[in-house]
């Protein structure tokens, strides 16, 4: 390798632009960027993108990413041009529902950093003249949003890395990639081969064609996305001039899928609402043969007809205009809407940057480039690894119809735990026929079907009080979860854990493997379960883990998904002395707990199952009935228990066996609600929703897992060096809400001393605390117990205390009985 690798990127479109600024700026300046089109104008969907920047996402990260996009932009120019015009944005509610979500909305702003305000319908007009307040229930003003102007910014980005020594070739279209032993070594065109160590595919909607040089299948869709310009309009006649282009507000009415922004002295309108138009992307046109573009498909009016009526409707003043000019225009779409990001899992110095907007490029550059020179980018991206997918979500059947599907959905008013209506069912446990009986309410969860709650366990909530909910907080969610978790604490209950993660790891090498990867000490008997974390170099929580040591060899791990595959894999001796195994979808699992969990399970087994011959965090091979089974005595909920794993061809009958059994303790199958409530009242930590990469172990409150003597040390141990609970700065802290009638779910602000602070990670009403529970990120001088603190819930303020956790049985008398 030269001394310093050798940087293809292979498109120069706003990410390909923004990528190569980034990257030089970190002193890596071997950068060569190819466009098959010319520059900067290349003929990509950054080509046309009318660039409207709204930063306020359900997603933190995203958010961040449009916040640091908004700051580039607003600092660069080129030739004096403006790159960024910062005009606010304004969305407007056409309906009670819209400015409930809108409220909602200014909460996750608050919560992530960004200002804002809530408008009543005659500051909506003021702010945007053109706007009808008339039409509008109120709306929301974002000052810092506004205009990016694409092409621009993305050659003023590419000026700057050239100045640093980047090339910039247009006309080259790549045609291959070179590999050896596993490592990219060069990106071919047509007449020419450029060498590399490592390759960035920022070719956006062409993605999957890139992917297919490589062997990676890249889950995207290029969709096509109507916009339309209006003819000039007097309103506007002297407003805005050809350096300006617009001065009011970008605005957008999501209730009828639009958008708009001036255009000097034209209006510009996006629209969503239209039937979804995929296209194959072998069926784009080069630039060479694209009359205009090939990212521009011809306009087709007639799907335009609705935009037009609500588009006058919501600004009178375009009444005597008329569409002038428009296109389909063409940019990718994700399974679940998300940027695809990270390196190929089996070739290295091969990654992508694709499915990214305008708006989130330059921070989905900046986290690139750092992942690029420093191993790991300072924002979590777990959400946008390109290997976040799981085997079935990568057909083209799934990636086609889920792409549609977001793009029918990308303005709507979307519930945090509604699921995506089709293809469903796609996976589902051998237990699904029997909670189909049982009246299961399912929700997905990495492609498998999830029960929440049981209608059969309706006739149990006789006694039981439950706060009445308000009509948002009551989507995909019953009273029944309490009567699920009541059992669960009084008696005993079955929960089919299957959709979790399970990894073999075996192998003569496989404990020094796994010792070197986790924080916590793994190197006991056979027989042993133990929970560790997975860290980043920086520290930072990659997953947790509970690992059993089933023999000398041989280690099943409970794992959060498909990021922790790649992680092991990625990490691999390549001596061979260790092998892996993504068992999830060939075995089952389900979860026996309750106080009268061994009552149940020991006439089903010659094995003890007494606390002292099987003891808490331990695992033993064994049988329930006919089943062989891998039991692990552990517990999400806080109840003794255990974990019975078996392959997926007994699955059914291990259910069948435990439910007969279990009808004398009064056994109940549980769902995912009650679940969730359960394992708040115990504290224990969700990985992606309570902590992230972002956060280390002794701010998320699992330092415990952390042996910083272990010998021969652990990724990340060196930065923990030094830290501790008592140094951390901000904490995952626990909150209780005041009036138990009040709800919050997730991503809600949390006030304290009057200002933002923080924001809650996960929520759930704890039926055995009789209050609603919240975790959230605090700064340590408020995550004192007996702090009052206000959680923001659709702008009403809901006050709650600190509190000590667990909260429920912190003694843990319950589980170690
Ligand atoms: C009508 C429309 C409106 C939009 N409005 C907005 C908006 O208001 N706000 C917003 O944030 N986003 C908007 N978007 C989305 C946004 O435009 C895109 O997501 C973004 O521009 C993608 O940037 P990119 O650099 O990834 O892709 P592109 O700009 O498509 O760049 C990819 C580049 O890769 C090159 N390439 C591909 N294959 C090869 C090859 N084999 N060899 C060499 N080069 C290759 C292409 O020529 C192209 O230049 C809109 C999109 C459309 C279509």
């Amino acid at each position: 390798m030269a001394t310093q690798p050798r940087i293809v990127i292979i498109g120069a479109g706003i990410v390909g632009c923004g990528l190569a600024d980034e990257i030089t700026e970190r002193g890596l300046t071997d950068v060569t960027v190819l466009d098959q089109g010319p520059l900067f104008a290349t003929g990509g969907s950054s080509s046309h993108a009318p660039g409207l920047v709204f930063q306020t996402n359900p997603s933190k990260t995203m958010t961040e990413f449009a916040q640091y996009t908004v700051r580039k932009f607003a600092g660069l120019s080129l030739d004096d041009a403006w790159c960024f015009q910062q005009l606010g944005s304004l969305e407007v509610a056409g309906s009670p529902a819209r400015l409930a979500d809108l409220t909602r909305k200014h909460g996750w702003a608050t919560a992530w950093g960004t200002e804002g305000r809530l408008l009543d319908p005659q500051e909506c007009a003021a702010l945007h003249p053109m706007v009808d307040a008339g039409r509008v229930y109120g709306g929301l003003h974002v000052p810092s949003d506004g205009l990016a102007k694409a092409v621009r910014a993305g050659e003023a980005q590419a000026r700057r890395a050239s100045a640093r020594g980047a090339r910039f070739l247009p006309h080259q279209e790549v045609t291959g990639i070179d590999q050896e032993h596993g490592r990219v070594t060069a990106v071919r065109t047509a007449g020419a081969r450029f060498p590399a160590d490592i390759v960035v595919s920022a070719a956006g909607f062409w993605g999957p064609k890139i992917g297919r040089m490589v062997d990676l299948t890249v889950p995207l869709v290029p969709l096509a996305h109507q916009y339309a310009k209006t003819g000039p309009l007097d309103v506007l006649a002297g407003v805005n001039d050809e350096l300006r282009e617009a001065s009011s507000p970008i605005l957008r009415h999501q209730d009828h899928d639009l958008y708009f922004r001036e255009h000097v002295d034209r209006i510009g309108i996006g629209y969503y609402g239209h039937r979804p138009m995929p296209v194959a992307v072998d069926d784009v046109l080069s630039p060479d043969e694209a009359p205009q573009m090939p990212s521009m498909l011809p306009f087709t009016e007639d799907d335009f007809a609705p935009a037009w009526q609500e588009s006058v409707r919501l600004l009178p003043d375009l009444a005597g205009s008329g569409v002038r000019e428009g296109m389909n225009g063409l940019f990718s779409f994700t399974p679940d809407g998300m940027p695809l990001m990270g390196e190929h899992p089996e070739l290295n110095g091969f990654w992508l940057a694709e499915a990214v907007w305008v708006t989130h490029s330059a921070g989905v550059a900046r986290a690139m480039a750092e992942w690029l020179a420093d191993g790991r980018p300072s924002t979590d991206v777990h959400e946008c690894d390109l290997n976040r997918f799981e085997e079935v979500h990568l057909t083209p059947d799934y990636i086609r119809e889920r792409g549609c599907q977001n793009f029918a959905e990308v303005y709507d008013i979307i519930h945090p735990l509604q699921p995506m209506e089709r293809p469903r069912p796609l996976r589902v446990s051998p237990f699904h026929t029997r909670q189909r009986e049982l009246g299961a309410y399912f929700l997905e969860a990495a492609g498998w079907e999830r029960p929440h709650w049981f209608e059969a366990n309706a006739p149990l909530l006789d006694g039981v009080q439950v706060p009445e909910r308000d009509e948002w907080s009551s989507r995909h969610w019953s009273p029944i979860a309490a009567a699920e978790a009541k059992a669960t604490r009084e008696r005993v209950a079955l929960y089919d854990m299957t959709a979790l993660k399970r990894i073999e790891v075996t192998g003569p090498g496989a404990l020094t493997f796994l010792q070197y990867l986790t924080t916590n000490n793994l190197a006991k008997k056979p027989g042993a379960v133990t929970y560790t974390l997975l860290l980043d170099p920086a520290g930072g929580i990659r997953s947790d883990l509970t690992v059993a040591r089933l023999s000398r060899d041989r280690f099943q791990i409970g794992a959060n998904g498909s990021l922790d595959l790649d992680w092991l894999r990625r990490h691999l001796p390549e001596d061979g002395s260790v092998q892996i195994r993504d068992v999830t979808s060939g075995t089952c699992c389900i979860g026996v707990w309750g106080p009268l969990a061994r009552e149940l399970v020991q006439p089903l087994t010659r094995e003890d199952f007494g606390h002292k011959a099987f003891g808490y965090f331990r695992n033993r091979l064994t049988s329930i009935g006919h089943v062989p089974v891998t039991a692990m005595r552990l517990s999400y909920v806080g109840e003794l228990g255990w974990e019975l794993y078996t392959t997926a061809d007994m699955g059914l009958k291990l259910w069948d066996t435990l439910w007969e059994a279990g009808q004398e303790h009064g056994v109940v199958a549980g769902g995912r609600s009650a679940f969730n409530s359960l394992r708040l009242e115990k504290g224990y930590r969700s990985w992606g929703t309570d902590m992230t990469a972002e956060h280390d172990p002794y701010e998320a409150g699992v330092g415990f897992a952390v042996r910083m003597d272990k010998e021969g040390g652990f990724i990340g141990r060196d930065a923990l060096e030094g830290r501790s609970e008592r140094t951390a700065r901000r904490r995952l802290t626990c909150l209780t809400v005041d009036d138990p009638a009040r709800t919050v779910l997730g991503n809600e602000p949390v006030h304290a001393d009057g200002e933002p602070a923080g924001y809650v990670t996960s929520a759930a009403f704890g039926y055995t605390v009789g209050t609603t529970v919240a975790y959230a990120w605090l700064p340590s001088a408020a995550a004192v117990p007996g702090t009052p603190v206000i959680i923001e819930y659709f702008g009403e303020k809901v006050p709650a205390t600190v509190a000590a956790e667990p909260l429920f049985d912190p003694a843990m008398d319950r589980i170690r009985c």
